[in-house]
């Protein structure tokens, strides 16, 4: 498998909007887990009139500390990368207390109220921005200016917001240094994720702010790796096709040896979406729609 460097060090302080770079502050959520590691990463662009990224989860504690930390500024956008439980919920409180608009691609897209609570992350099911921004918008404000880049994948509806100075793109959960991304059917889609990674292979900007975990320094050489590493995992799918028709638990249990059980869920939902892309290319075939129990045959063994 391609060897994808992550970065697991993490300096921040939980509570605190810390200056991270040049017009660039974060506050760090306390609500880690094997999904949002350390927690989730709120930013905070501008000096003075400021946009706020990803205001985070419903904790009331996060929520305060942001509204404290900028209770000498005005909070004029609110842009929301993609509406997951650890992403958009702070955006109504926050909302509510500043009059901004919010910002984002559109609500979630498929997925009904019983699937989100499968889902490890949680679908924010809720969250309608005031301003849907297509790829390619560009959004102004006092002294900063950034350009919304759609990158589906890993939800329908994630943007990734590109800052010109300094050159920075606040990625979400597309690109984290430290862990790869779960793409989970039917909002993720795995032929949108890789496109949307080749799409990033086409810009510029010298550092990454992962909306979790450490930024990413030069990072075209990691998105390259992650790209490999995608379509690696398809053909070691096909290669395990090739001896006998399978489930995704089996797959699963040949393909993620030694992996963390708490891990095994997203695992198979990664599969699944690797499986959906490969039938939707007509190379694998299953007797139903695809799902988490399908068996599926190579179609061209
Ligand atoms: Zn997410």
């Amino acid at each position: 498998m391609a060897i994808i460097c992550h970065l697991k060090e993490h300096e921040f302080v939980y509570g605190k909007l810390e200056n991270v770079a040049p017009g660039i502050r974060r506050l760090t959520a306390r609500n880690p887990s094997v999904f949002t590691f350390h927690g989730t990463g709120t930013y905070v662009i501008g000096q003075g009139q400021v946009a706020v990224i990803d205001p985070g989860p419903l904790d009331s504690d996060h929520i305060q500390a942001l509204i404290e930390g900028l209770s000498a500024e005005t909070v004029t956008h609110i842009l929301v990368t993609h509406c997951h439980l650890d992403h958009s919920p702070a955006a109504r409180e926050l909302k509510s207390h500043t009059g901004a608009l919010t910002y984002g691609f559109g609500p979630h897209g498929q997925m009904t109220k019983g699937e989100s609570e499968s889902v490890e992350e949680g679908a924010d099911l809720d969250f309608v921005p005031d301003v849907r921004c297509a790829h390619g918008d560009v959004i102004n404000g006092l002294g900063w200016r950034v350009e919304c880049v759609h990158t589906p994948g890993h939800t329908s509806n994630h943007l990734c917001f590109a800052l010109d100075n300094p050159s920075a793109l606040f990625t979400g959960d597309h690109i984290m240094a430290w862990s790869t991304t779960v793409v989970i059917p039917p909002d993720g889609n795995m032929t949108d994720y890789i496109t949307s990674l080749k799409k990033l292979t086409r810009r510029t900007e010298s550092t990454y702010w992962p909306t979790h975990g450490p930024p990413l320094r030069e990072p075209l050489p990691y998105v390259h790796s992650l790209i490999r590493h995608r379509q690696e995992r398809i053909q070691q799918i096909i290669q395990q096709l090739t001896r006998t028709p399978q489930t995704v638990p089996e797959l699963v249990a040949a393909l993620y040896q030694g992996l963390d059980t708490r891990l095994t869920g997203a695992a198979g939902r990664s599969t699944l979406a690797s499986l959906i892309h490969l039938h939707d290319l007509g190379q694998v075939s299953c007797d139903s729609q695809p799902d988490l129990n399908s068996q599926f045959t190579l179609t061209h063994p």
